[in-house]
């Protein structure tokens, strides 16, 4: 019998992860003829979260847990989670219903039938999200496709089902700036695209704040692009041309600051790869685990 591994980050999601729990069983229910292994990450949550999947490991034996030292955040939790995993198909998964588990009976039977490695999943909709939340990951799309090496769909979810071949492959890549959907499409493979409609959580509250989301991004872009620099090599070039005409011409000192406002931006640009590449040659782990569900057997 073939495995499907569901993996699932949570963080404080106390009130949705038995909504998730039952649901999840049925659609089990109607995959009869595979085993399954669903393990939740607990990314280290300060409620109950981690006391639910006890005892949903207890009832049922499919289910098992991580749980992280402190909070490492939703990407170190998909990592942990994909090298945790055995099945022949592997799903990430949000705990909140945003990713529909009862996908997943279509997403098994387009990937058995299409010569293809993955199935992905796209929001069409965007309804219920704020105004500014959309515009933002709108254009953060549009710059990303333009300067990076990978195309990123837009509205692409982390919910994706995986043939083994294309999880060892992402398992591959150990770096700390970690950004899956940049990874999932930098590995290649043949996806297969398929969209729902944005559906609401099924409690509790969205732990990304607008600041969290802008620094995810920027994480995307240096992770896949070395534009911007090379961008504030151009704009340093350029600044030192006019700074030469300036000379023989009136001296503004308007101009003399908007240009030290320019060479302080290229700073900072450089500044903030040097400190992605400081976190790497660290080495540190990705993640720290406290306890798992077989610690207790
Ligand atoms: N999550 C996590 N660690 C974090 C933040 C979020 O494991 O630091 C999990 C969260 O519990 C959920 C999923 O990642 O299962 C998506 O988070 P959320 O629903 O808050 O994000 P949104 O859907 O609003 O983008
Ligand atoms: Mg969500």
């Amino acid at each position: 019998m073939e495995t499907i591994s569901i993996i699932v980050p949570c963080f404080n999601e106390q009130e949705t992860i038995s909504i998730f729990f039952d649901e999840m069983n049925k659609v089990m229910n109607k995959l009869q003829n595979y085993q399954f292994e669903i393990v939740f990450i607990d990314d280290g949550s300060n409620d109950n979260t981690l006391n639910y999947m006890k005892t949903f490991h207890q009832k049922d034996n499919r289910y098992h847990y991580l749980s992280f030292s402190r909070n490492f955040g939703k990407e170190a939790a998909i990592y942990a989670g994909l090298q945790y995993v055995k099945g022949d198909y592997v799903a990430i998964m949000d705990v909140d219903l945003q990713d529909p588990p009862v996908l997943l009976v279509d997403m098994l039977q387009i990937l058995k039938t299409e010569n293809i490695d993955n199935v992905a999943t796209k929001r069409c909709t965007r309804t219920g999200e704020t105004f500014i939340r959309s515009f933002l990951s709108r254009n953060f799309y549009r710059v990303i496709n333009k300067i990076s090496s990978v195309q990123i769909v837009n509205g692409a979810r982390d919910f994706r089902l995986m043939k083994r071949a294309m999880v060892d492959a992402i398992l591959m890549m150990s770096e700390r700036n970690r950004f899956s959907k940049g990874l999932f499409e930098w590995v290649g493979f043949k996806t297969y695209w398929i969209e729902f409609e944005n559906v609401q959580r099924s409690g509790g509250q969205t732990k990304w704040s607008l600041k969290q989301l802008f620094f995810y991004s920027l994480e995307g872009i240096s992770s896949f692009s070395v534009q911007p620099l090379f961008l504030s090599f151009i704009l340093c070039g350029l600044l030192f041309l006019v700074f030469v005409v300036c000379i023989f011409y009136s001296f503004s000192l308007s101009l003399f600051f908007l240009f030290n406002a320019l060479q302080l931006l290229c700073i900072g640009i450089l500044g903030y790869y040097l400190s992605k590449m400081y976190i790497e040659i660290k080495h540190r782990p990705i993640y720290i685990v406290k306890e798992r569900s077989e610690d207790h057997e």
